[in-house]
């Protein structure tokens, strides 16, 4: 949706489906550039310490570049000669909890789009907001338009939901850093959840937990091609998200590498080794509303024991400033420290479970190239290692080969 041209095109496009016979309701994030544009704004008159009031703000603002985005494309498709409306979040409405600029969609009224979807019309709703108890606005995060689409989707008990984006689909690691990466035809939910999580950044992670828990088929597919390709080959297109095994034809052990540069690492050194010790630590930051990544204790010496986790890198500073002042008092711990300068890389398959070794194999190809790891964490179907950020490229790279995934699968 980067200028009028391009949502000409979407207009024409979701005439082409709704032509076929299709309902359609379409969910638009905002036009390119347009969220970072107006943050940047706020960020220039933002106060010293930026509180829960100035959160509220950057919601009512940047809930505006949806709000643009979704009246242009109903015009657009108005002189398509197609009946439209569009809505804000808190027209349809969309209920969210009130954690501004991370808000949690509750629940979806569907009756005013249905009755608009039967009287033959194509709705609108305005991706990334929502409106919480009160009647505030709110988002729900950054490249929350996914989240508020597979929601949308799920509501209407739509048939599939289309991810148009600006890339072609789910690759086995982002293409920009090994060129040899692969489009994957199919990917399970699970690897999709997995991959969301540990830093891919094809679809907001709360989308696929969305299409996971009300099972709604999802496509990820570009939107860049021309709106008049056929519309089989393009409802064929892209990735599409599968919650069969079985259809999960490409059966590599590990299906894609993943990463995050946006993460930091927080340590609180010296710690007393007794119960509730994580407990003191996790639970102030996740009152904070601060989602919490990998986290090891280490053995204890003197009964005494470091903690460490990661966050976002967003959420760094902040993070500090609690355990220093509500919790390292009461802990009797003698530091906090951290590091902004690492990065987390992560190896994802559903074949993990069933095969052996794939993380000593990964530990191996990262000593051979003489990066050191700092952490670790696994799940069934993925293990993550958090290392110096200045070796990232290194290491996907060298996974990606090492797991064979610039390879066809036959
Ligand atoms: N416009 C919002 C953002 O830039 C939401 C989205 O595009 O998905 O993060
Ligand atoms: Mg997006």
């Amino acid at each position: 949706m980067g200028s009028t041209d391009r949502i000409r095109n979407v207009a024409k496009r979701v005439a082409k489906w709704a032509r076929a016979g299709h309902q359609m309701v379409v969910v638009p994030s905002a036009m390119s550039g347009e969220t970072n544009r107006l943050l940047a704004l706020a960020k220039e008159l933002a106060p010293a310490k930026p509180n829960d009031a100035y959160s509220r703000e950057l919601d009512m603002l940047a809930s505006t570049g949806e709000q643009a985005s979704s009246a242009l494309l109903a015009i657009a498709l108005q002189s398509e000669g197609m009946e439209s409306v569009s809505y804000a979040g808190w027209q349809v409405p969309i209920r969210t909890n009130s954690a501004h600029t991370k808000a949690r969609i509750e629940s979806i009224d569907d009756a005013k789009v249905r009755a608009d979807l039967a009287a033959g019309k194509v709705v609108i709703v305005t991706g990334f907001q929502g409106v919480d108890e009160l009647g505030n606005i709110t988002t729900l995060g950054r490249g929350g338009s996914d989240t508020s689409a597979v929601a949308v989707a799920a509501a209407m008990k739509a048939q599939e939901c289309l991810i148009y984006t600006d890339v072609d689909g789910v690759y086995t690691t982002d293409p920009r850093v090994v060129p040899e990466a692969r489009r994957l035809h199919t990917v399970s939910f699970e690897e999709m959840l997995e991959m969301a999580s540990m830093g891919s950044k094809v679809l907001q992670i709360r989308s696929v937990e969305f299409a996971g828990k009300y099972r709604v088929p999802l496509r990820v597919l570009s939107s860049f091609t021309d709106w008049d390709i056929d519309i089989n080959e393009e409802a064929q297109s892209g990735t599409l998200i599968t919650f069969e095994e079985d259809e999960h034809m490409e059966q590599a052990v590990v299906s894609g590498i993943a990463f995050n540069r946006d993460e930091a690492k927080i340590s609180v050194v010296g710690v007393p080794d007794k119960p509730g010790i994580a407990y003191q630590i996790l639970g102030a930051v996740a009152d904070a509303n601060i989602d919490v990544d990998v986290i090891i204790q280490n053995l204890s010496k003197d009964g005494k024991t470091d903690f460490s986790f990661t966050v976002n890198r967003g959420d760094y500073a902040k993070t500090v400033d609690i355990l220093r002042s509500k919790v390292m008092p009461g802990l009797g711990a003698h530091d906090v420290v951290g590091d902004t300068k690492i990065c987390k890389v992560s190896i994802v398959g559903i074949g993990m479970r069933s095969h052996v070794g794939i993380a000593s194999k990964m530990f191996r190809v990262l000593s051979e190239e003489g990066i050191n790891i700092q952490m670790i964490s696994t799940s069934e179907i993925k293990t993550s290692v958090v290392i110096d950020e200045k070796y990232m490229e290194l290491a996907v790279r060298a996974l990606h080969k090492a797991f064979d995934l610039d390879q066809p699968v036959i």
